[in-house]
C-alpha cells in the first residue's frame, strides 16, 4: 500500500483525519510513491493554536540556547545529507548532485541561524537628552507560516523556519504537495535535535489549505515562494488581512554576453545555468543577450547544449532530470511549438526526448531558440524547462534596456573582461541579484535573497539581516533614572550631572 504522509503537529507525527489525498509521483517513472493529505481545516486550526501555546515558552528560551539547538540541527542535517538528497531526488527528479546542493544551501541557512544572538542585537544611543538613554530590542512576532514550491524541497523551507524559529517564533510549514516528503525528513531531524514540541509544525495540502492560513487571524507573518500569480495572490490576501508578507515569485533571468568575455567560460556556464535542474530554478538563465561579435558564438552554444542529456537522478551521467509533472511538460511543449509558430529559429528541440528505461518520465531534451524577439510567448512566459533563448543587442546599453523592460527582476549576469562594463551593468540594471562572470548569483545566507519587481512582493527579503527583521518586531525604550533614587545617594554623580 502507498505510504500516506503524516502531519507534524506539536512534536508528533500523526495521520491526518483528511479523507482526500493527492498522489506524490516520481517524475522519472510516474510511479506513485506516496499520498499527501489535503489537511482538514480544523487540523490546521489546531496546529496554529498549539504553535501559539508553544510560542509562550519558546520566546523565553535564552537566545544562545536557541542557537545551540540549531548547531545540533546543522550537525544532524550534515550527517543525513545523502539520505535527504535521495528522498528529494526521488520526489523532485533532480540529479543526486543537484539534490545534495539543494540540501547544502539549506544547511548554510541553518548555520546562519546559529549566529542569532548577534543578529538580534538592537541599537543604543546614550544621552538622547540629558541623562536619558534610548535603546531598542528586537522581539519575535508569534506564529509565522511558510508556503513553499516544488523546485527546492529542502533549501526553501530551510530559508524560512530556521530563521523564524531562531528569532523566537513558532512556525507552520505548508510544503509543496508535489514534493512534500523532504520536509518530513527535515522535521524528523528537527525533532531529534531536541527542539520543544509545537515550535515547528507541518501541514499539507494545496490552495484551500494555503487560503486558510492566509485568512487565519493568529498567523502574524507569511513567507511564500512560488509562481508569480500565486505570489501576488498570497501578498494581496495576506496584507489585506494585515499580516506581514514576503512573497517570492517567478523569473526570466538574462545573461549578457559581451564580445570580450572568455568564450569557453560563457558556453560552459550557459549550459549549466539554462538546463541544470531541467531549467526548474528561479535563478536559471533563460535568455542570453549576445552583444556585438558575441553573436558569432551561436553555433558553439548549440554544439555544447546538444551534448548534454537528461536522465534519472541516480544516473551520474545525467545532466539534469525530468520536469516535475505532466502539466509542466505540456506547458514546455506548448511553448516550444509557439516558438516555431511565432518565428523563432529552433536550433535544438527537446520535445521528443525519451530516456531509455524511463519512457514514462517527463523528460525534455535541451532546447535552443535563436532570433528571439521580446514579443514572443517564449520570451514573455517563464518556461521553467531546459530551454535557452538567444537575443541580440548591438551595445551594452541596448542589452541593459532589454533587461530593464522585462517585468521580472530576480537575477541576471554579465560575462565580460571589462571592469567598466561590469560596473555600468551592475549600476544601471533593475534586477536584485547580479553575477559578474557568475551565471547564478544566489547570495549566501549572511546576505539576503533580494529579488526585485515582479519576482518579489514585499519589503524585507529572505534570510540575512533582512530575514531577521522580517520575523521580528522592534521595541524602542527611552529611559531616565533619577539620581536621588540611587540608594545611599551619590554626591559625585549629582555633581557630574549638573
Ligand atoms: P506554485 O505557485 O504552483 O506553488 C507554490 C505553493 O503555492 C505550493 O505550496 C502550492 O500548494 C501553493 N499554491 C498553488 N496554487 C495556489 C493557489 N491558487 N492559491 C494558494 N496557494 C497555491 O509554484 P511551484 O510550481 O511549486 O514552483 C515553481 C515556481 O516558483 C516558479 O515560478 C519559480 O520561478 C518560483 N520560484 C521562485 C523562487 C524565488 O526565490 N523567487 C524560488 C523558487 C521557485
Amino acid at each position: 500500500m502507498t505510504q500516506k504522509i503524516n502531519l507534524y503537529i506539536n512534536g508528533a507525527f500523526t495521520a491526518s483525519t483528511a479523507t482526500a489525498y493527492l498522489p506524490v509521483e516520481n517524475p522519472a517513472t510516474q510511479e506513485i510513491i506516496a499520498e499527501v493529505p489535503l489537511t482538514e481545516l480544523k487540523e490546521i486550526d489546531q496546529a496554529i493554536a498549539l504553535a501559539g501555546e508553544a510560542f509562550k515558552t519558546w520566546k523565553e528560551v535564552a537566545t544562545p540556547e536557541r542557537a545551540r539547538l540549531f548547531l545540533k540541527y546543522q550537525h544532524l542535517l550534515k550527517e543525513h545529507q545523502k539520505e535527504i538528497a535521495e528522498i528529494l531526488a526521488t520526489e523532485n527528479g533532480k540529479t543526486f548532485a543537484d539534490a545534495m546542493g539543494d540540501v547544502w544551501r539549506g544547511i548554510e541557512v541553518v548555520e546562519h541561524a546559529c549566529s542569532i544572538p548577534t543578529l538580534m542585537m538592537g541599537e543604543t544611543v546614550e544621552n538622547v537628552a540629558r541623562a536619558v538613554d534610548t535603546y531598542s530590542y528586537i522581539q519575535p512576532l508569534g506564529v509565522c507560516a511558510g508556503i513553499t514550491p516544488f523546485n527546492f524541497p529542502a533549501m526553501i523551507p530551510l530559508w524560512m523556519f530556521p530563521m523564524a524559529i531562531a528569532c523566537g517564533n513558532t512556525f507552520i510549514l505548508k510544503p509543496s504537495e508535489q514534493a512534500p516528503m523532504t520536509a518530513m525528513k527535515l522535521a524528523e531531524l528537527f525533532q531529534q535535535a531536541g527542539f520543544p514540541k509545537g515550535v515547528l509544525n507541518i501541514v499539507h495540502g494545496s490552495k484551500d489549505q494555503v487560503n486558510h492560513i492566509l485568512n487565519h487571524e493568529d498567523i502574524r507573518a507569511i513567507s511564500f515562494v512560488g509562481s508569480v500569480p500565486v505570489a501576488e495572490h498570497v501578498y494581496r490576501t495576506g496584507t489585506h488581512n494585515l499580516k506581514r508578507v514576503q512573497a517570492f515569485g517567478g523569473a526570466k533571468n538574462h545573461m549578457v554576453v559581451m564580445p570580450d568575455a572568455n568564450k569557453q567560460q560563457v558556453i560552459n556556464n550557459l549550459v549549466g545555468a539554462s538546463c541544470g535542474a531541467a531549467g526548474q530554478r528561479c535563478m536559471a538563465i533563460s535568455v542570453a543577450v549576445l552583444v556585438g561579435e558575441a553573436q558569432n558564438w551561436v553555433n558553439d552554444i548549440k554544439n555544447a547544449l546538444s551534448t548534454i542529456k537528461p536522465g534519472v537522478w541516480s544516473d551520474d551521467a545525467a545532466a539534469y532530470g525530468p520536469l516535475i509533472n505532466k502539466q509542466a511538460k505540456e506547458k514546455v511543449l506548448r511553448l516550444i511549438k509557439s516558438g516555431y509558430d511565432q518565428g523563432a529559429e529552433v536550433l535544438l528541440d527537446g520535445s521528443d526526448c525519451v530516456v531509455p528505461g524511463y519512457e514514462k518520465g517527463y523528460f525534455v531534451g535541451p532546447t535552443l531558440f535563436n532570433k528571439v524577439t521580446t514579443d514572443m510567448d517564449i520570451y514573455k512566459e517563464e518556461i521553467f524547462g531546459p530551454a535557452l533563448l538567444l537575443v541580440t543587442a548591438d551595445t551594452l546599453d541596448e542589452a541593459i534596456q532589454i533587461i530593464n523592460n522585462n517585468p521580472y527582476g530576480n537575477g541576471t549576469s554579465i560575462f565580460t573582461n571589462s571592469g567598466a562594463a561590469a560596473r555600468k551593468f551592475q549600476h544601471e540594471i533593475q534586477v536584485g541579484q547580479i553575477g559578474v562572470n557568475l551565471p547564478i548569483p544566489v547570495p549566501l545566507p549572511f546576505f539576503s535573497f533580494t529579488g526585485w519587481r515582479k519576482s518579489f512582493f514585499g519589503d524585507l527579503h529572505s534570510y540575512g539581516k533582512q530575514g531577521v527583521r522580517f520575523y521580528t518586531e522592534t521595541k524602542t525604550i527611552t529611559a531616565r533614572w533619577f539620581e536621588e533614587d540611587v540608594p545611599g545617594g551619590n554626591v559625585n554623580m549629582t555633581i557630574n550631572l549638573k
